[in-house]
This record gives structure tokens, C-alpha cells and sequence, in this order.
């Protein structure tokens, strides 16, 4: 699967995987879930994980699809005639009065249909005089009437495993009388930043210290992507400490651990030593920008995805890896980007054999979109991705492109 090795400042020989390679890996790692059963409206957007059988009929008898008479179409062959209206037929219960020749049953859209009856002749086709009923146009039988269990039959299977749950299978599960249904559950994802230079957002900053934004972003990213962020908080740069911040995510019941920051190969980058040391490391260098160090192995049975620390790279790198990842733990079984093509109005230069996601601003004119770059490409400015609608996928083959090229963006909007 190794795709190349290139050598570290330190001579260290050091796989490099190609973005296919690594989310291959990742997937083939992460299981599916177990199901939970929730209330109705917390399945929205879940994948089911249970058959749902209806336990009755949908709707339980037949009943007017429109608001006007209920007749026998036999008394209706000779047009137009006049019924006698014995009674009314609001919706929400049986009519007791039986439709017996030369009459009528005024009748509401929903209420089953009188005995007798055979079809419903809409207020618009009649003309009401005193007791009296003159139906103006002729009827077929069946006319505005909707079959019992037209819409579902008892027994039948409605819903099956796998679906995702939208708005109206929602509804649907209403209509079945499920209060509650069973669904994937969701992944549980210990967030835990390392650096001796971070501290908590809350904090002021010191000489030569920044604030937490990645354990922000990727907790919003995790909730994004159907997971339930753990805040573990900011570790720093130590290997006992790292050791420990992991075994509180092991002791959290995290199913996935994400770390960021100590992924890169400075002095200080203690990440991969401890996944090295308590688990089971599987690679940490990719062949992509931002991003290339990114580490990922498993320790105490639990994925760990190392990120980088820097904010741009961090973001990118859980958009790439940790959202397919979630969506296969929830039970999708696809995860489509949203994405477009665009022309970019600058034209790029500086490739260097990696695949690239630039941050682009998208516009759209007569001739379709424009990508533009949002300024500096560093993967420590995190403004670029605010003004981001979108990231711009320079293959890793192409080194530079002119402006008016049409690239792939894959949207964050
Ligand atoms: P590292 O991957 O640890 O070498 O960090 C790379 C860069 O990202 C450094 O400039 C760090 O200060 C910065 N950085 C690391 N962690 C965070 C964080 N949680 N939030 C914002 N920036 C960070
Ligand atoms: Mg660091």
C-alpha cells in the first residue's frame, strides 16, 4: 500500500501515504456501532438499525379523500339528481347511519365512509338545497375514497436496517406508533490538545503561548458529523502526560481518540512516541498539504487519529479522516462530499508533488463558479478557512495550473 519513502531531516526513512491510502486504512479500522433506542426525533439524520413492521393498517378504513357527500354511484347514474341527507360524517369516528337508496351522507376529507356508500361526490359537483343534496355530476365507484391500508398494510415491512432516517421516515414511525426507535449509536470522541505553548481559550496568553482553537474546531466538527465531542482539554508536551490524557479517553469510553499537536518531527513531538509505546502505530506521514504529518494507530483496542497542530492542517485533516470515519461508526455506508467544480481566477505555481486542498472563496458568474484563493496558503492561518467557502483539490501530478483552470472544490459551506 506504501505508495514512497522520503527521508526526514534526521535520515529516518519514513513512509509516505497517498490520502486513499490512509483513509483505507482508517476505515478498515473503525467498526460500525451498536445500536441505542432513542426517542423519534433524536433518530433524525441516524441510520436504523432494526426492522420496523407496521402494526396496523395505514389508514385503518376507508375514508373521504374530500370534503362532500357520501352516495351509492347506482343512485347517481342520471345526473343531475337530488338525495335526501340523512346525516354527517365529521372525521374521528364511525358514521352510525347506513347510505340506503335516494340518500346521501355529508362527509368530511378523513371520516370512514358510511356503510353503502360507494363513492364521493366533492362539494364543488353539488349544490345543497334544505335537507336536500342535487349532485351535478356523475361518479365512478371508488371515486374519493382511499382504501384501507392503501398507504400501509398491517404486517407489512416499512422501514428496514441501514436506512438513513429523514423527516418523513420521522412521520412515518409517528404513524406506526413508535414513540421510540433503534439506531446506530453515536461515536463518543475524546479531543485532547498537546503543546506547552496552549492554553484554554479562557486563559490569557503568555509570552510566547496561544490559545486552544483545534480542540474547538474539531469538537464543532465531531457534533457536525453526528459524533459527541469529549473535551479532555490541553496536555502538555510530556510523554507521561500524553500517556495519561490518553488513558482518560480510554476511561471516558471514547470510541475514537483525537489528538493535536506532536505529530511532526521536532524535538518535542511526543504523540507518536506514546502510540508507538502504549498501542499499535500505523502510520504517521501523508503525502498532502496541509497535513502531512497526520499519525493514526490504535491503542487500548481505540483508533487514535494524531492531528497536527496546526489549526488549518488540523481542521482539513479531520474534514478528510475523522468525518468518513464517524459516518462508518454511525452506519452510513456513504459519505459523499458536497462539491463542485470551479475555475480558478489565480493561477497556481508552488506544487511540489502532494495533493493540496487550497482554501478558495467561491463566486458565482454567468459562466458558472470562480475559486479564488483566500490569501496566505499557510496552514497556521486559520483566518483562510473562515473566509473559506470551500477547498480547491490540486492533484498530486499537476504542478502548476493557469488561471481559468477548473479544479474540484470540495464545499464547507
Ligand atoms: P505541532 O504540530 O505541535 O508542532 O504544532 C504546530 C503549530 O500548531 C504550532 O505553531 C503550534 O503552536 C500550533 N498549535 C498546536 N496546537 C494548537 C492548538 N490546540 N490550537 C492552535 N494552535 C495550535
Ligand atoms: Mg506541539
Amino acid at each position: 500500500m506504501v505508495t514512497a519513502f522520503k527521508k526526514t531531516m534526521q535520515g529516518e526513512r519514513r513512509p509516505v501515504l497517498s490520502v486513499e491510502e490512509a483513509l483505507e486504512q482508517i476505515l478498515a479500522t473503525v467498526r460500525v456501532l451498536e445500536p441505542e433506542r432513542v426517542p423519534i426525533l433524536e433518530a433524525l439524520g441516524r441510520v436504523l438499525a432494526e426492522e420496523v413492521v407496521a402494526d396496523r393498517s395505514i389508514p385503518p378504513l376507508a375514508n373521504a379523500a374530500m370534503d362532500g357527500y357520501a352516495v351509492r354511484t347506482g343512485d347517481v347514474a342520471q345526473i343531475p339528481t337530488r338525495l335526501r341527507v340523512i346525516a354527517e360524517a365529521p372525521a374521528g369516528r364511525l358514521c352510525p347511519a347506513e347510505v340506503v337508496s335516494g340518500t346521501a351522507v355529508r362527509i368530511m376529507t378523513g371520516a370512514p365512509i358510511p356503510a353503502g356508500a360507494d363513492a364521493v361526490v366533492p362539494f364543488e359537483h353539488t349544490r345543497a338545497d334544505g335537507e336536500w343534496v342535487e349532485v351535478l355530476r356523475e361518479t365512478r365507484p371508488g371515486a374519493n375514497i382511499r382504501e384501507a391500508g392503501e398507504d400501509v398494510r398491517a404486517g407489512q415491512v416499512v422501514l428496514s436496517p441501514g436506512q438513513v432516517l429523514r423527516p418523513q421516515e420521522i412521520g412515518m414511525l409517528a404513524a406506526l406508533g413508535r414513540t421510540e426507535v433503534a439506531v446506530v449509536r453515536r461515536p463518543r470522541v475524546a479531543i485532547l490538545a498537546t503543546g506547552d505553548e496552549v492554553v484554554p481559550p479562557w486563559e490569557t496568553p503568555g509570552p510566547g503561548q496561544i490559545r486552544d482553537a483545534n480542540s474547538y474546531t474539531v469538537a464543532a466538527q465531531v457534533r457536525q458529523y453526528g459524533g459527541i465531542p469529549l473535551l479532555l482539554g490541553i496536555v502538555r508536551d510530556e510523554e507521561t502526560l500524553i500517556r495519561e490524557g490518553v488513558r482518560r479517553a480510554l476511561a471516558e469510553r471514547a470510541d475514537l481518540i483525537i489528538t493535536s499537536g506532536g505529530v511532526s518531527i521536532g524535538d518535542f513531538d511526543r504523540v507518536k512516541q506514546v502510540l508507538a509505546a502504549e498501542g499499535e502505530m500505523r502510520f504517521w506521514s501523508l503525502n498532502m498539504k496541509p497535513g502531512r504529518p497526520l499519525a493514526f494507530g490504535v491503542v487500548g483496542g481505540v483508533p487514535l487519529v494524531g492531528l497536527p497542530g496546526n489549526p488549518v492542517s488540523a481542521m482539513i485533516a479531520t474534514e478528510l479522516f475523522v468525518r468518513p470515519a464517524l459516518r462508518k461508526m454511525q452506519g452510513f455506508t456513504e459519505w459523499p462530499w458536497p462539491e463542485l467544480r470551479a475555475r480558478l481566477t489565480d493561477p497556481i505555481v508552488r506544487k511540489d508533488g502532494r495533493r493540496h486542498y487550497l482554501r478558495v472563496r467561491l463566486q458565482e458568474t454567468p459562466e458558472g463558479w470562480e475559486a479564488t484563493l483566500t490569501g496566505d496558503q499557510g496552514s497556521g492561518i486559520l483566518s483562510s478557512l473562515v473566509q473559506a467557502d470551500g477547498l480547491a483539490v490540486i492533484p498530486e501530478d499537476v504542478d502548476s495550473l493557469p488561471a481559468g483552470a477548473e479544479v474540484r472544490v470540495l464545499l464547507l459551506r
